[in-house]
Formats: C-alpha cells, structure tokens, sequence
C-alpha cells in the first residue's frame, strides 16, 4: 500500500518514454535495413522505386531532366572464378563505394541485382549523365588492391513531355547497356 501510494506520475512516464524511445530506434535500424543493400550499404531495389519514383515526379513538375543509369561489372564471373567469391564482393563493395562517392545528392545509387547497379539523377540531361557515366567508368578501372574489373553502363534520359515511369527508364537504359556488352564492354551507350 505504502508502495502504490508514494508512486509518482514520473515514476511511471520515465520508464514508459524509454521504452518507446527504445521501440522508435528499433524501427529506425529496421527501416534503415530494410533499405540498404547488406553488402554494399546503397539502396536497395525497393527503396530505389520508393524515392525514384517520387524524383522522377519533382522533375516532371519542373519540367526538369532526369537520367537513369543502369550499371554492370564486366566479366565479373571470372572475377569469382579466378579469385573467389570473397574477393568478388570486396569488388562490388568498392565499386559500390567509388560510385557512390561520385554521386551528389539528390543522385541516388542503388544495387539492383549481383553486380549490376542503378543510379537515378534528378535534374541531369543526357550529356551530363554521360560525363558522370564516364567518371564512374574510369574511377574503377585502377585499384592495386583488387583484381582489375570494367564495368558497362547504359544511359537513358526522360523526354521533358514524356511520361515515363521509373520502370521504363530502366529498361531503356538497360537496352543502353545491352548495346554498351554488345560493342566489346567497358564503355558507355546511350538509348
Ligand atoms: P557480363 O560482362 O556479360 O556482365 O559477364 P558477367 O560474368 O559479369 O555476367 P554473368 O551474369 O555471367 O555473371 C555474373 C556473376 O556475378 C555470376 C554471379 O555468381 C556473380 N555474383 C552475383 N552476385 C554476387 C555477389 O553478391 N558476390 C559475388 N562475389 N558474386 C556475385
Ligand atoms: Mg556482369
Ligand atoms: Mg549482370
């Protein structure tokens, strides 16, 4: 009775803040989880359709360009073959680490399947997603401490009346990329 009687309100409320707090942390480190790639730490392909999509709206409204980059490492089996599959995600890792260090934001980079990776650029022409493709292009070809990898990259930009969906804009620079293997890897198309 003594007990229940010298109870305080903040006796209660401070235990219960902390738990919420705890509860609101939690749900932060599985959203964050939720979104970023394990491996590389960018975005996954869900969070990437979760912010592209709402980019690609924002530069519509503006009439603004946007670009799309799909993005694929060159002969990355025999990377594995060669070196092992340890030393295959040490050079998707700093892949994903050179790229993203290239990428300003609101650019966002996303890894959209083993070793092929999406970049979306709001307010970014055609010309300049292919200079900042070439950037990339060129930043991963000399690491001393990695096997030597190239990658191949397809460009696709919105037309400024157009409509076209995230998902579209993919597969046009998916086709960039189909091009860019198809004419020896280790450069750039754009479709
Ligand atoms: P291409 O130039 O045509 O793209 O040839 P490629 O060898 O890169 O393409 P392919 O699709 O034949 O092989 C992709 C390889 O990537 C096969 C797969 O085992 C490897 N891979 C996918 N995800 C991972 C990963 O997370 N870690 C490692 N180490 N390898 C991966
Ligand atoms: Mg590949
Ligand atoms: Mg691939």
């Amino acid at each position: 009775m003594a007990y229940t009687v010298g109870f305080s309100s903040t006796d209660v409320l401070i235990p219960i803040c902390a738990i919420l707090m705890t509860f609101e942390k939690l749900r932060l480190t599985l959203e964050n989880l939720a979104m970023r790639d394990s491996l590389t730490g960018v975005l996954t392909r869900r969070a990437l359709f979760e912010f592209g999509e709402g980019e690609i709206a924002g530069c519509r409204r503006r009439g603004a360009s946007l670009s799309v980059l799909m993005l694929d490492l060159d002969h990355f089996k025999e990377i594995n073959d060669n070196y092992g599959h340890h030393v295959g995600d040490s050079v998707i890792r700093d892949f994903a680490e050179r790229t993203q260090s290239l990428l300003r934001k609101p650019f966002l980079l996303a890894r959209y399947g083993g070793e092929e990776f999406v970049a979306v650029l709001p307010e970014t022409g055609a010309a300049d997603a292919v200079l900042i493709a070439e950037r990339i292009r060129s930043s991963i070809s000399f690491n001393p401490e990695l096997p030597r990898c190239h990658v191949s990259i397809g460009v696709a930009t919105n037309s400024v009346a157009g409509n076209e969906s995230l998902t579209v804009l993919i597969q046009k620079a998916d086709q960039g990329l189909y091009q860019a293997k198809q004419r020896g890897r280790n450069r750039i198309e754009v479709n």
